[in-house]
Order: structure tokens, then C-alpha cells, then sequence
């Protein structure tokens, strides 16, 4: 009779439950030795005598955990750095490439990640749009820009932001499988609390978010105009998600933390930074608790607007803060690597805030 091959097991593309599994499968493993080689694995990157040493003592173990998982080999296809800024671009199995960019901060290190190849979503300041949309990402080729970072270019990463290519919630059974992974307390064991997840704000991608168990990760939600007629200029979900709508949803969204909505907004000059639009954003968000985040943009190559100087985006801050909001001004960290924002991943448009 044929034998049947089972298929090697990348324990980074897998939570720890659905890894014990496999693990018993493939080699008999109790809990205990998977959960040692699980979290051993997510701290070392790979298979290291130490974690062999600490298990039950098995002639051929080792040898037959080596045939059995697949450890990640991630391709670069380029790593930029420029003060303290990483960006690198993984070519992946079917030679699309996406990027993420290591930021780091002051305490800490936060990776932005990439949810799909291209969008669909068509914002006007965003590059990535340009380029249409290709295809969604894996949770295993999301993880895998974790793995990339931490593991293999060795950057100890404790807060994620989806804000890379792509929309997070038009690929939302994959995100929230990532999501798991990376939050797997025997695994990478990054806090829910430390997750971002940046949307364009669409009713339906909101909801989803709202029902699902990773619901308390920080919501960020790209606002970038304050009223309808703006907003659906610079975004085209605006159309089928109007501002009075996107309130409603938000005002629904079970929230971990009072304040914990971001809203996003990239001053660009003489579109939505006069007094009119800081009015018109403090009465539209009125009744929700907000962190505003302003980021100027960051004109890249074909940009439909100049780059909004310092000074504009430090003057819509004031108007703000005069009318009672909370914000915050993101720098456009890695303007050298043409990682700003609007340009992160060939390139993205949302402010990276973090
Ligand atoms: S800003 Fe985000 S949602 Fe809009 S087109 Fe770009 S990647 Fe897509």
C-alpha cells in the first residue's frame, strides 16, 4: 500500500492549538513537548538544542522534528534602512512582492505589515491603489513578515500596525488568523492591545471586526475629509460608507478602552485643512471618543497633491486643539526609503501611526 506523505508543518503560520494537533499527528507529541517546542520556536526562530534538551528523551526526536517542520525561509527581495527606518519587500512563492517597514520607537520596535497585494479601494492619495488590486495575503505570508523582521533581520518587535499594502478587512479571515498567531501567548505573544488595524472605514469590514474574538485590537480609521462631499473625493468607500453612517458603526464598536479610536487624517494642504474642516470633523466625530492622528502628506512619484509642509500640519493640529480634540502629530517616519506615508508599499496612504 502506498504510504500516505503528510505535509510539513510550519508552526509559524499555525496557532498553538491547531499545532499540538499536527504534532501529534505527525510524531505522537504530548501537549507539553509541543507547547516547549512551539514557544521555543516563536522566541529562537528556529529549532535550537536548548528547547531539544528540555524535552522528554526520545531516541530520533530530533531528526524527525527536523523532517517534520518547515521552517520559514523568507526571500528578501530588498531591505532598505535609513535612521533607524527598515523597509523590506518579501518576494513571495508566486513572485508578487509586498513590504513592511520596521519603525522603530522609543521604546520599542513597531512593524507595519502588509494585508494584500495591491487594493481595490482606490483612495486618491494612495499609491497602492495604483496599482489595482492583485490578490489577498495568507495569514501564513502575514506572519511571515513577523518572522521576517524579528527573526531573521533580528528586530525585537512589540506592536504590529496593519497599515501596509491593502485594505485589513477586505481580507478579513486571513488578518484575524494572523492576528491570532502573532498573539498566541505560547507563541510570538504580541498583546491584542499592541495590534493596530488601519481601515478605510467600510460598514461591513467594521462589523466584522466588532463580532470577532480580536475585536479589542486599536481600531484606526482613515477619516481624511469631514464632510461627505471631501471625504468620497480623496476616498470612494465614502459613497457606499458616508460619514453619518461610519458613525453610527463606530458608535456600535465594542471598544476595549474609552478613546480607543484612531481617526486618521493626512493634512493636505488647501483640500481639508481650513477652520471649516476642523469644524466640520469635530461636529462629525461628536459623541465618540477620539485620538485624532495627523500626518502631513507625503507626495511620491505621480501624486495628485505637493507634500503638506510642517507648518500646515502643525497649524490643523492647533486649529484642533482649540476646539477640544486629542491629537496627536505622526511624523511621515522613512520619507528617505520612500516609506512615508503615502508611500509605504508601493505605496500606501494611511498614516502610520503608532
Ligand atoms: S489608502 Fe489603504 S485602503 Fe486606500 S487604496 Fe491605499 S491601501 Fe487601499
Amino acid at each position: 500500500m502506498e504510504e500516505t506523505k503528510l505535509a510539513r508543518v510550519n508552526p509559524f503560520a499555525l496557532t498553538y492549538e491547531t499545532f499540538k494537533n499536527e504534532m501529534v499527528v505527525h510524531l505522537g507529541l504530548d501537549r507539553y513537548a509541543s507547547a516547549e517546542i512551539y514557544s521555543q520556536l516563536a522566541e529562537n526562530g528556529d529549532l535550537d538544542a536548548s528547547a531539544l534538551k528540555r524535552l522528554p528523551p526520545r531516541p530520533g526526536i530530533a531528526s524527525q522534528l527536523r523532517a517534520t517542520l518547515l521552517i520559514p525561509k523568507p526571500e528578501f527581495a530588498e531591505v532598505k534602512r535609513a535612521d533607524g527606518v527598515v523597509k523590506f519587500t518579501l518576494r513571495l512563492e508566486d513572485g508578487h512582492e509586498v513590504e513592511s517597514v520596521v519603525l522603530p520607537m522609543l521604546s520599542h520596535y513597531t512593524l507595519c505589515v502588509s494585508s494584500q497585494v495591491g487594493c481595490k479601494r482606490g483612495c486618491l492619495f494612495c499609491t497602492t491603489a495604483k496599482m489595482g488590486f492583485v490578490r489577498d495575503l495568507t495569514s501564513e505570508e502575514i506572519v511571515l513578515q513577523l518572522f521576517a523582521a524579528r527573526h531573521v533581520l533580528g528586530y525585537p518587535i512589540r506592536n504590529i500596525v496593519f497599515m501596509g499594502m491593502g485594505e485589513p478587512l477586505d481580507n478579513f479571515s486571513s488578518v484575524q488568523e494572523a492576528i491570532s498567531i502573532m498573539t498566541d501567548q505560547r507563541g510570538f505573544h504580541i498583546g491584542l492591545r499592541r495590534i493596530t488595524v488601519s481601515t478605510v472605514g467600510s460598514e461591513e469590514g467594521i462589523e466584522k471586526l466588532a463580532a470577532s474574538p480580536v475585536s479589542s485590537v486599536n481600531l484606526a480609521v482613515s477619516i481624511n475629509g469631514a464632510t461627505d462631499e471631501i471625504r468620497s473625493r480623496l476616498m470612494p468607500v465614502n459613497r457606499k460608507t458616508p460619514l453619518k453612517q461610519l458613525v453610527r458603526v463606530l458608535k456600535n464598536y465594542p471598544f476595549a478602552r474609552k478613546g480607543s479610536l484612531f481617526a486618521e487624517y493626512i493634512v493636505i494642504q488647501g483640500v481639508n485643512d481650513s477652520p471649516q474642516d476642523a469644524d466640520a470633523l469635530m461636529e462629525t466625530l461628536a459623541g465618540l471618543s477620539v485620538c485624532f492622528n495627523l500626518i502631513g502628506f507625503n507626495a511620491g512619484p505621480g501624486a495628485p497633491f505637493p507634500s503638506t509642509p510642517q507648518k500646515a500640519v502643525d497649524r490643523f493640529r492647533d486649529l484642533m486643539v482649540e476646539r477640544g480634540a486629542y491629537v496627536r502629530i505622526r511624523a511621515s517616519k522613512g520619507r528617505d526609503l520612500v516609506a512615508g506615508c503615502g508611500q509605504l508599499g508601493k505605496a500606501h496612504g494611511k498614516a502610520v501611526v503608532v
